[in-house]
């Protein structure tokens, strides 16, 4: 299958990332699955596209460090689908947290993608360029513990209203996918017993969200027929108000 338009998605090798470059690969576009530290999760996501007939190669960069993020868009070369998911999330009160947790969170979930859309755009020639921010639910339901990852989330949808009206004119779109409590690596460890059942009963979908359900947003976004959709903050949660 030879792809017409090429996806970069950030944070690829695992969870909802993963969901994402197979659903786009299964849409027809050539995935890049970067990754920082999975690299056979990265290899089998790739496998998995290149058994179904689609195109994927992993590119290994930290996004998070400023010049592993310029080699990765320079081996990836032109993309016409961006999607900023590699993210952090680690809990801490007021009194807990320093300010590496804040340069931590902000420098992931907030200046990689940042300068990624800038990588990015500089490098969208086609009708159709796309940039995908994902967000959380978290950016407009802050918690106690997780201010600074709900602030660095609150960032970046800053950013993706703003670039939507500086990338318009060219054709480019800007959204924000916004998950509510999904389930992968990053909720296991703390979405157990009764914060899971907590979770479940405020959603009146009744469940937690699949890696899926993101993915099927993003691709939506991502399509074509998204053209006329920019600087919108789609939740994907559930109905979860209970935040
Ligand atoms: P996850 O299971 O922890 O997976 C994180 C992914 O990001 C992995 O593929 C990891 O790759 C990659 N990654 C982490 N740091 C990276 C870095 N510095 N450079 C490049 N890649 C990096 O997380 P997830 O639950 O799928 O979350 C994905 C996104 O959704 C995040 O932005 C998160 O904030 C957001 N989100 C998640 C939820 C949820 O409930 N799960 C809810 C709302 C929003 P390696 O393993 O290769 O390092």
């Amino acid at each position: 299958m030879s792809s017409e338009r090429t996806a970069l998605v950030t944070g690829g090798s695992r969870g909802i990332g993963a969901a994402i470059a197979r659903r786009l690969a299964a849409d027809g576009i050539a995935i890049i699955v970067n990754h920082r530290d999975s690299r056979a999760a990265a290899a089998a996501v790739v496998a998995d596209i290149a058994a179904g007939g689609g195109q994927a190669r992993a590119i290994q960069a930290d996004v998070a460090i400023p010049h592993e993020l310029d080699r990765l868009f320079d081996e990836a070369g032109p993309v016409d689908i961006l999607v900023n998911n590699a993210g952090l999330h680690i809990f801490g009160t007021l009194a807990e947290i320093d300010r590496a947790h804040v340069e931590r969170h902000m420098a992931l979930n907030f200046t990689a993608a940042l300068f990624a859309c800038q990588r990015a755009a500089a490098s969208m020639t086609g009708p159709d360029g796309r940039i995908v921010n994902i967000s959380s639910i978290i950016a407009r339901t802050p918690q106690p513990g997780r201010a600074i990852y709900a602030a660095s989330k609150a960032a970046l949808e800053a950013l993706t209203i703003a670039l939507a009206a500086e990338l318009g004119p060219r054709g480019i779109t800007v959204n924000a996918v916004s998950p509510g409590s999904t389930d992968t690596d990053m909720t296991r460890p703390y979405m157990v017993g009764a914060m899971r059942d907590r979770a479940i009963a405020g959603t009146p979908i009744g469940r937690l969200g699949a890696p899926a359900d993101i993915a099927a947003a993003v691709a939506f976004l991502a399509s074509p027929e998204a053209g006329f959709i920019t600087g919108e903050i789609l939740a994907v949660d559930g109905g979860r108000m209970d935040m």
